[in-house]
């Protein structure tokens, strides 16, 4: 009989579910409000009746992978940060795992993703490649040599947090001028507003269609937030010397364009010219919850 996981993307506004057998091959696809402002129980009880709707049809599970959008514990056993969520140091894997009654694995959302990627997506035949969300922050997962590289207190590739401006903008995490304050969603919209390129209320998408069609302003705002990413890239990739880069999230699923000017860009910035990708991510918001089911499989030993 086919080995079936649950893979689950537990993000703040949905909980994203698939149930897949061990080559990928998707059964069924669950998508259900997180409804997070009732609670953690709450939530959880909600992951639990998702993974019941995937499985209705009486299948056997082996187990279930689910994806944080927050910083784990090296065990990944405790989340100890989930701003998205309202969570702060809570242990949830061992409540899942008494709740769903088969083995529950945790990982980052970013570190989920790039699973997914690896596994069904565009990152298929890299074995060191950086996957970075770009949305209302970046997230980032690393694979290195065909394994997730989570460093030794399991809190590795936090692009997100790399230090570019000493005196910027204080950040989510409490320091100054991380690259998430310089190209997140929000920090194009911030400075698209400042210069009157976009109203209030508008997304971070429109400011990046103004730029496609040539908005002067546009243009400027989005050239400034790639110029921070394309630097944050480069030191990335002289450290490490990876062989890809795939860009997804909001940001970076809305445009093509972008990613272009940003190879051009990062390259360019490159001491020693190289073979390096640097591409759209392919799987969307699917790559978590298939990411997920493939965390579970490795964690089974499948
Ligand atoms: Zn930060």
């Amino acid at each position: 009989m086919a080995q079936l996981v649950v893979g689950i993307d537990l993000g703040g506004s949905f909980i994203k579910g698939v149930l897949t057998d061990r080559l990928g091959k998707v059964r069924r696809w669950e998508r259900v409000p997180t409804e997070r402002e009732k609670g953690a129980e709450h939530v959880l009880n909600r992951v639990k009746s998702t993974v019941n709707t995937l499985t209705q049809g009486g299948e056997a599970l082996a187990a279930v992978g689910v994806g944080i959008p927050g910083m784990l514990d090296r065990d990944r056993e405790r989340v100890f940060l989930a701003p998205n969520l309202g969570w702060r140091d809570i242990n949830i894997r061992s409540e899942l795992r008494r709740l769903i009654g088969v083995p529950v694995f945790l990982d980052n959302d970013a570190n989920a993703a790039a699973l997914g990627e690896a596994w069904l997506g565009a990152a298929r035949h890299s074995s060191s490649f950086m996957l970075v969300t770009i949305g209302t922050g970046i997230g980032s997962g690393l694979v290195l040599g065909g394994e997730i590289y989570r460093g030794a207190n399991g809190l590795a590739a936090e692009l997100g947090h790399m230090g570019l401006l000493p005196q910027g903008t204080r950040c989510s995490c409490g320091q100054r001028g991380c690259l998430e304050t310089l190209v997140s969603a929000g920090a194009i919209l911030h400075e698209a507003r400042e210069a009157s390129v976009v109203q209030e209320g508008a997304e971070a998408r429109e400011v990046l269609e103004l730029a496609n069609s040539g908005n002067k302003e546009a243009v400027g705002v989005v050239a400034e937030a790639m110029e921070y990413l394309a630097l944050g890239l480069k030191n990335t990739i002289v450290l490490l010397d990876l062989e890809l880069i795939l860009i997804g999230g909001g940001v970076g699923d809305s445009s093509a364009g972008f990613i272009d000017m940003l190879r051009d860009r990062t390259i360019d910035l490159l001491p020693v010219k190289r073979e390096v990708k640097i591409k759209q991510a392919i799987l969307g918001n699917r790559a978590g919850a298939l990411g997920a089911a493939r965390l579970a499989l490795l964690e089974l030993g499948s």
